[in-house]
């Protein structure tokens, strides 16, 4: 084995450094919503900069190439860990790093320009990267989502921390004179598995921002803006797989629709805006009587329906007047009541729309019996 550890660090840092520059383009071009990004951009500079002084040891005072280079390296491992708190909405650990930071850059001042000893700086570095490293993958652990960019974000951080236990219980047989780019074997290792873990990091980082975006892409195309209910498309998808269900297990799928009365005299009376905050407001109340796996989304402006997998007409009818009577007993002004027209799965319906049609046609009786009702059609109906 005879790669340069100098020269493996030195293009750890510039993949490092181009990996800063993809970031800082990621972060002026996605959603703010997509937090972190600038944190990981600087924090690939700062450990890009780090390597250019720890490169360049022995051309310039030890004071920059080493102590500089270290701090600059803890730093920008730091704030790696800070952006992948911004990015899960944690509260970020920024104090705790800095005055850990701080507290060692005497030590290494000491040990670097006072009494020069090799073996001690690798014990304190090893043991803050540690902490940093696994800290940050414990981070990712807790709030990713199963997905292989947090695979990689997590293995990458963990390789790293075992790469440098190792080389903190190797420190202690060292001699002060020792140096990080003697050519031994250990050092390759410790150098080239830094240089990876950070690549696969910088990597799944980026894995991990677009994954966010697709997702919150995806949750904008089925979602409506206003009320967070499914959007039509979305909720008729859901609605015709069920039905696809109902055809190979036989078991009946209901549908409410769920229609506010006059609520144009609210939109008339208070304005559009309490108009909006009614339909948000109805939207919350029936989230919480429905179960995990009904789905409800917005048909139409002020018009709703409910899907029941596996629910009967009987049992469907419950959830109905459930969702009539709590929109009856109002909580604030303004309020509405609804007519819901209840219809099940039957096994002539050769699409959704049938049961659609039923669904709306009982609405429709609910209203012209005098609303705040609720009308089902039965299946021999
Ligand atoms: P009915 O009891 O017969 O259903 O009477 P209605 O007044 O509820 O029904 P109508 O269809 O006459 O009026 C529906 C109103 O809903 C008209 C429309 O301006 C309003 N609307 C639709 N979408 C929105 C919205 O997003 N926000 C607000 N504030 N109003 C909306
Ligand atoms: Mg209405
Ligand atoms: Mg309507």
């Amino acid at each position: 084995m005879s790669i340069d550890p100098r020269t493996v660090i030195l293009l750890a840092g510039i993949m490092g450094g181009l990996m800063s520059v993809v970031l800082f383009f990621m972060r002026r071009n996605y959603p703010p919503t997509i937090r972190g990004l600038g944190e990981w951009a600087a924090a690939l500079a700062l450990i890009f900069l780090s390597t250019l002084l720890l490169g360049a040891r022995d051309a310039i005072s030890d004071l920059f190439s080493v102590v500089a280079g270290n701090m600059l390296l803890l730093a920008g491992l730091a704030l790696f860990h800070v952006g992948s708190q911004r990015f899960f909405g944690q509260p970020p650990s920024t104090r705790a790093w800095a005055g850990l930071i701080l507290a060692a850059l005497p030590v290494m001042v000491w040990y670097t320009s006072v009494e020069p000893h090799y073996g001690i700086r690798v014990l304190l570095m090893s043991l803050l990267m540690i902490l940093l490293t696994a800290a940050h993958a414990r981070t990712i652990v807790r709030h990713g989502i199963r997905s292989l960019a947090t695979f990689l974000c997590v293995a990458a951080l963990l390789v790293q921390t075992g790469a440098q236990a190792v080389r903190f219980f190797s420190a202690f047989g060292t001699t002060p004179d020792s140096s990080l780019f003697i050519l031994s074997p250990t050092q390759t290792y410790f150098v080239t598995t830094y240089a990876f873990c950070m690549l696969l990091l910088s990597i799944g980082v980026v894995l991990m921002a677009t994954d966010k975006l697709r997702a919150e892409f995806e949750h904008l195309a089925s979602h409506d803006s206003l009320t967070g209910a499914l959007t039509r498309r979305a909720l008729i998808d859901a609605c015709e797989q069920e039905l696809e269900r109902f055809r190979r297990k036989g078991r009946a799928m209901s549908l409410l629709m769920v229609d506010l009365d006059h609520f144009k005299t609210i939109n008339d009376t208070y304005g559009h805006l309490a108009g909006d905050h009614v339909l948000t407001d109805f939207c919350a109340r029936v989230s919480t009587l429905l179960r995990r796996p009904d789905r409800f989304g917005r048909f139409g402006g002020e018009e709703f329906v409910v899907l029941l997998p596996e629910t009967s007409p009987e049992e469907a009818l419950i959830v109905a007047e459930r969702i009539r009577a709590e929109l009856a007993s109002p909580k604030e002004q303004p309020c509405c009541t609804v007519s819901i027209g209840v219809a099940t799965s039957r096994t002539d319906d050769a699409t959704i729309d049938a049961v659609l049609a039923r669904a709306d046609a009982a609405m429709y009786r609910a209203k012209a019996g005098g609303r705040n009702r609720v009308e089902a059609v039965m299946p021999e109906q």
